[in-house]
C-alpha cells in the first residue's frame, strides 16, 4: 500500500497543480539522477514569433511565402505552426483553407494550396520529398521553418523561440537537489539548439532528432545506470515521456497524448513546478527511508 506520507505529498502536489499518477513515480523523481528535456514548447515557446520571412522566388514574395505557409499550417497543432498562422494574421494576410493537409510527425505539414503542393518543416521533410534543400539558414539562434512550393524550396520563415521564463532557475534548482545530468532532446537543429541552450546549464544538447530517437537517448542514459525523468510538452515526445522512469508533461499548451503518456502532469506551463515536484518527492521519500 502507498504510505500516508506519500498519500499526502500527492494531496499537497495536487493543490499546487501538480499531478502525480502514483506513490510510485514520487519515489522515481525522488531518485532520478538525469532530467531530460524537450526543447521546442517545453523550454521554449514563450510566446514564439515570426521575426523574418525570407523569400528565394521573386516571384512568390515573402508575403505569398508566409501566406501559402500558414494556410498549410492552419491545421496543425504544433508551436511553430500556431506561430506562422499567427504571423500571418498580425501582417493582415488572408489566409485560404487547405484543400488536403497532413500532419507529417516531427518533420512538418503537406498540403495543397489552391492547386500548389506546400510543404512546411524541417530540411528532412522537404529532403524525403526529393526537394533539394540548397541554402542555409542565416539567421542562427532562430528557428527555421523551410517552406517548399511545387517541389523547390522557396524560403526559410524565422521564428523567435526564447527561453520560458524560470528555465535557467528550474535548471540551477534541480542541479542543486543532486540531479547529475541535465540534457536537451530536440528536433530542431544543433545550430539553433545550441544557441538557445547558451547558459542554460544544460550538460549535453542532441538535435535533429526524430520521435523514436528521444526514445533511444533516454535509453542510452539508462544505459549507463542513470535514473530518467523526462520533460515534454508531447508534440512529438509521448514515446520518451513513456520511456524514461518518470515522464512529465507540460500543461498548458500540452496535449492528450502527453497528458496520457507521463506519469505526472503539470496543470501550468510553470518550469519552477517541477523543482517543486522534485522538492516534494524528495521530502516525503526521505520520511519513509
Ligand atoms: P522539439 O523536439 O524541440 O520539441 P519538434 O520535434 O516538435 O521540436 O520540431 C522539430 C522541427 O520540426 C521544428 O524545428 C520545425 O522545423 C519542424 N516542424 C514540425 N512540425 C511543424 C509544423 N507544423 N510547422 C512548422 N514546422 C514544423
Ligand atoms: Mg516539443
Amino acid at each position: 500500500a502507498t504510505p500516508l506520507v506519500m498519500i499526502a505529498a500527492i494531496a499537497r502536489a495536487a493543490r499546487t497543480g501538480i499531478l502525480i499518477k502514483g506513490g510510485l513515480y514520487l519515489e522515481l523523481l525522488a531518485k532520478a539522477d538525469a532530467v531530460v528535456f524537450d526543447k521546442t514548447g517545453t523550454l521554449t515557446a514563450n510566446k514564439p514569433e515570426v521575426v523574418r520571412v525570407q523569400s528565394f522566388d521573386p516571384v512568390v514574395g515573402e508575403e505569398e511565402l508566409l501566406r501559402l505557409a500558414a494556410s498549410a499550417d492552419r491545421r496543425s497543432a504544433h508551436p511553430l505552426a500556431k506561430a506562422v498562422v499567427q504571423g500571418a494574421a498580425s501582417r493582415g494576410i488572408n489566409v485560404p483553407e487547405p484543400a488536403s493537409f497532413e500532419q507529417l510527425q516531427a518533420r512538418g505539414v503537406k498540403a495543397t494550396v489552391e492547386g500548389r503542393a506546400v510543404l512546411v518543416g524541417n530540411p528532412a521533410l522537404l529532403t524525403e520529398a526529393g526537394v533539394a534543400v540548397d541554402r542555409r539558414p542565416e539567421d542562427v539562434g532562430r528557428t527555421p521553418v523551410h517552406v517548399a512550393i511545387d517541389g523547390t524550396l522557396a524560403g526559410i520563415i524565422y521564428i523567435s523561440d526564447t527561453l520560458r521564463p524560470g528555465a535557467r532557475e528550474a535548471i540551477t534548482a534541480l542541479k542543486e537537489s543532486g540531479v547529475k545530468r541535465i540534457v536537451m532532446l530536440t528536433g530542431d537543429n544543433a545550430a539553433t539548439a545550441k544557441a538557445i541552450a547558451a547558459d542554460l546549464g544544460v550538460d549535453e544538447i542532441k538535435a535533429d532528432l526524430m520521435p523514436a530517437d528521444k526514445v533511444a537517448a533516454i535509453a542510452e542514459l539508462q544505459k549507463k545506470g542513470l535514473k530518467v525523468a523526462m520533460v515534454g510538452d508531447g508534440v512529438n515526445d509521448a514515446p520518451a515521456l513513456a520511456r524514461a522512469e518518470v515522464g512529465i508533461a507540460m500543461g498548458g499548451g500540452g496535449t492528450q497524448a502527453a497528458l496520457e503518456a507521463a506519469d505526472i502532469a503539470l496543470m501550468t506551463d510553470d518550469l519552477g513546478k517541477i523543482v517543486a515536484a522534485r522538492n516534494i518527492a524528495r521530502r516525503s521519500y526521505r520520511t519513509i527511508q
